[in-house]
This record gives structure tokens, C-alpha cells and sequence, in this order.
């Protein structure tokens, strides 16, 4: 989808397009240069989502600080401590061990860092994920009530890679059920548990339609990804 146009004008696009909505755009640079996410922060988009730490912390240190920077990759505990210093969302905690880590490196970094717990709802088995018992054991667990340097402002989803409509629509309105199941039980009086982070380039109209307010377009804004070449 519009290979042809400029990062530029699909960011004043997208910017348009959400306007008088309570969505908001990420958008997901990787494996693009630094150039190109210039052109998008030059257009006025201010969150970029990287899936991978390495790259993320290669990337960030060029760029302007004001980007407000998400992990939306599988992160390993090992390395929380490379994007402790300045990411500002984690929107892949898929575990206990996971968040508690975080909140022991962003105490050290002498942070707060946004999380988001990161939902299964595809029906394929890559996708990493909780379930919702699963988040309810972590929410009820007492280090978790004690957070002082992870703020968690809600969900986030990886739906099917497909294009049935009524299938797509199923999966965001789980993870938004799951959103308001999780909101009314242990997070009634928090106004900032408020985020359900769904849709990509092909699904977001859906997922903004089912509740979304954080869409993850990386193909549409950038372009196709060029993976890089196999070394021989
Ligand atoms: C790559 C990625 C996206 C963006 O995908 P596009 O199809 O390029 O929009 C969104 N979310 C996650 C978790 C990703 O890894």
C-alpha cells in the first residue's frame, strides 16, 4: 500500500485520519533507517515502536529525544536492561518475571516506564501472549501492587495473520473485553489504565472500528521492510 507516497505525507495521513478519534499512531520503524524515521518525525509523529532491543538502541541515541519509544518485540529479561534508560513504553510483558525486571531496571535508570501486558488472541501458536487468567495471577500477585517505576496502562494484541474480517473482528473485541474485565477489577479508580494497543497496516481500520487506541502500522507508513541479505 502506497509505495509510491512519502513517509511525509502518509504520516499527515494517518494524522487525518485519527484525528477526533482517541487512537493514536505508532509507528513501527523497524529494520528502516534513521533517515526515514526523520521524515516521520519531521511530518509531527512523535511514537515509534522498534521490535527489537538491539536495533532499538542503536537507533535511538540519532534521533531526537523527544520520540516517546515502544518495544513491541519479545523481550528477554537479560536484556530490559539496554532500553531501561529511555524507552518509554514495554507493550510485550508477557510475563511475572519479565515485569518485575523491568521495574528493577527502571528504578535503577531512576524511571518510570509505561507496560502494557501483551495478550494471545491469534489462533496461531507463534505468538507470544498471556491469557486472561494468566494476567489476573500477575495482577494479584503482591510485588506486582507494589510497582513504583512501572506505570501499566493496559493491553496489547497480535491478531491472525489473515484476511477473514469476522475472524479479525473477534480477536480485537476479546482483547478489548479483556481490557474492560481487567479495568473493572483492579484498576477502576486508575485513569491511566486506558491503552488497548491493536491493528497493523492491513487491519487497523477494524481494530480502531472494535476499540483500539494505539495502532502498530509499520509496511504502510515505511514501505515494504528489506530484510537484510543471508550472509554466505
Ligand atoms: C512489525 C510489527 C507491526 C507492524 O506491522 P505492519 O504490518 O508492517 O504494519 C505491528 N506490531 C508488531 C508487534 C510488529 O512486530
Amino acid at each position: 500500500m502506497q509505495s509510491e507516497q512519502s513517509v511525509e505525507s502518509v504520516v499527515r495521513h494517518f494524522q487525518q485520519e485519527l484525528s477526533g478519534t482517541s487512537c493514536r499512531l505508532v509507528a513501527v520503524s523497524k529494520t528502516h533507517p534513521v533517515e526515514l524515521i526523520r521524515e516521520a518525525y519531521d511530518a509531527g509523529q512523535r511514537l515509534f515502536g522498534e521490535n527489537r532491543v538491539q536495533e532499538l538502541t542503536a537507533k535511538q541515541p540519532a534521533l531526537p529525544a523527544d520520540i516517546e519509544w515502544h518495544l513491541i518485540g519479545h523481550l528477554q529479561t537479560n536484556k530490559v536492561k539496554y532500553v531501561a534508560p529511555f524507552v518509554h513504553t514495554i507493550q510485550s510483558i508477557d510475563s511475572l518475571k519479565l515485569l518485575l525486571e523491568i521495574e528493577r531496571q527502571a528504578a535503577r535508570a531512576g524511571r518510570v516506564i509505561q507496560g502494557l501486558l501483551q495478550f494471545h488472541i491469534a489462533d496461531e501458536e507463534t505468538k507470544f501472549g498471556l491469557s486472561l487468567p494468566e494476567a489476573e495471577a500477575l495482577l494479584q500477585d503482591a510485588a506486582v501492587q507494589q510497582l513504583q517505576h512501572v506505570r501499566l496502562a493496559g493491553v496489547m494484541g497480535i491478531a491472525t495473520n489473515t484476511d477473514e474480517e469476522p475472524q479479525l473482528r473477534q480477536e480485537f473485541s476479546t482483547l478489548r473485553g479483556y481490557f474492560e474485565q481487567l479495568k473493572a477489577r483492579y484498576f477502576a479508580d486508575d485513569a491511566g489504565f486506558r491503552e488497548i494497543s491493536m491493528g497493523m497496516s492491513s487491519d487497523y481500520r477494524l481494530a480502531i472500528e472494535e476499540g483500539s487506541t494505539l495502532i502498530r502500522v509499520g509496511s504502510a507508513i515505511f514501505g515494504r521492510r528489506a530484510y537484510p541479505a543471508p550472509t554466505t
